[in-house]
């Protein structure tokens, strides 16, 4: 990691050079050297070597170590694929969680986010988008355990008996393909499941936590956008059943934290990518990255303008965390990464990060696709201290480098 050839002109002065310059050179180097001792004390005080994983897993967790010292591992010793960087201040008091869409891509992160922080975790999916490999990190782990349910037809006794401190809910399609797909399991588990969860959390006076999405926004004329735009949403397009049942949902905690004093926290989320996105879920970063590592044509759909914000999801989930813990705060909080992009750029950008020749390839626009889409963080960052760390061509290199080795396509 450290490479000492940026110090060695520094330390190798010309005999001609007068002996202030040398002085001046001498002491920079010094400067430099001890800010890299210092990374590497910091480094060493958190990285724990794990004795046995995937080797995939193993390189994934080195890539991440080298963006933020914190290298979380949970008890078993099993890694987790993200690096969270949670302030040293974060609460450690183990904690009883439901967490619903377990199985997801963003649900399968937090697990092992918070089983690595030391809490009991029961997790539900249904796997109608989800699947059990995302869980593969956590098999076994005697404070994970999973529940496959659709909660979208009520709580099972299973989980409506359990004493509860939290309750995440994050189970439902989130992808274009995917709520299209299953429209009346959107409505329901963003609608009906809400408030059996907003039931169980008054009745266990636990605190919970739902997903929202920037979908709330439509196709926003206000731009970027902060938690007070009210939104351009079409109420009976075809993303109707994701974008009003996520404000049904928003409208849901509102109530019955004014009327009931329930706890509740609500993040929208921004676009999040990163490992464990399904392969086929259509999802812009994915489909690019499966195109170009196949040699396909990259599918940018409508002339590529409409821009996306897009966080990688180790902040997106830092970002969940802070949020669950913060004080008390019940209106939406916008958690994204405010670099927008164009769709052309994004196809151009992964290409060249794969070094791929597939051509850009335009299809038609899908309806109600929002033209523009960026977050205003500055709510997170007053009330939480967030903002996002890696930057888009760090989270990209470690996702292309996730799905080559998922798909089997050699460097
Ligand atoms: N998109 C694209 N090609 C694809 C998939 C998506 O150009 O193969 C575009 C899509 O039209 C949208 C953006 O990428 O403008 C983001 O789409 P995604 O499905 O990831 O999520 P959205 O933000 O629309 O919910």
């Amino acid at each position: 990691m450290i490479d000492g050839a940026f110090l060695r002109p520094l330390l190798q002065p010309q005999k001609s050079q007068p002996v202030t310059k040398f002085v001046a050179v001498i002491n920079r180097s010094i400067t430099k050297i001890v800010k890299v001792l210092r990374l590497m004390t910091e480094s060493v005080r958190n990285i724990t070597i794990i004795p046995e994983f995937r080797w995939s897993d193993r390189q994934l967790t080195e890539d991440f170590a080298t963006f933020a010292p914190h290298h979380i591992v949970n008890q078993q010793g099993i890694e987790k694929m993200l690096n969270l960087n949670l302030p040293p201040s974060y609460p450690k008091q183990p904690r009883r969680v439901l967490l619903t869409g377990a199985a997801g891509f963003l649900g399968s992160h937090l697990a092992e986010a918070l089983v690595g922080l030391g809490q009991r975790v029961i997790g539900v999916d249904s796997l109608v988008t989800g699947s059990e490999e995302n869980l593969s990190n956590l098999k076994g782990n005697p404070n994970f355990r999973f529940i496959r349910a659709d909660i979208a037809r009520g709580l099972s006794a299973e989980i409506g008996e359990e004493k509860f401190d939290r309750i995440w809910h994050l189970a439902s399609p989130a992808s274009p393909i995917g709520y299209v797909k299953h429209q009346v399991t959107t409505l329901k588990v963003n609608s009906l499941s809400t408030i059996d969860l907003l039931e169980l959390a008054e009745k266990n006076k636990a605190r919970i936590f739902v997903a929202s999405t920037s979908e709330c926004y439509g196709d926003p004329l206000e731009h970027p956008q902060t938690e007070s735009y009210w939104g351009h949403v079409n109420p009976i397009g075809m993303r109707s059943m994701y974008d009003e049942s996520k404000r049904f949902m928003e409208a849901a905690c509102m109530a019955y934290h004014r009327e009931r004093g329930v706890d509740t926290r609500i993040v929208r989320i921004f676009n999040t990518y990163g490992p464990r996105l399904a392969v086929d879920d259509g999802r812009v970063v994915v489909a690019f990255i499966k195109q170009a590592l196949r040699g396909e044509p990259m599918t940018v759909q409508g002339d590529g303008s409409q821009t996306r914000s897009l966080c990688f999801v180790a902040d997106e989930i830092r970002g969940f965390l802070l949020l669950m813990e913060s004080p008390e705060y019940h209106l939406p909080v916008n958690i994204g990464n405010p670099e927008e992009v164009t769709m052309k750029e994004l196809a151009m950008e992964i290409r060249d990060l794969i070094g791929s020749k597939s051509e850009i390839m335009y299809l038609p626009l899908p309806p109600d696709d929002p033209k523009q889409r960026c977050p205003n963080i500055s709510l997170a960052k007053k009330l939480l201290g967030w903002e996002p760390a890696i930057p888009r061509k760090d989270g990209l290199a470690l996702t292309i480098k996730y799905y080559r080795e998922k798909l089997g396509i050699a460097e």
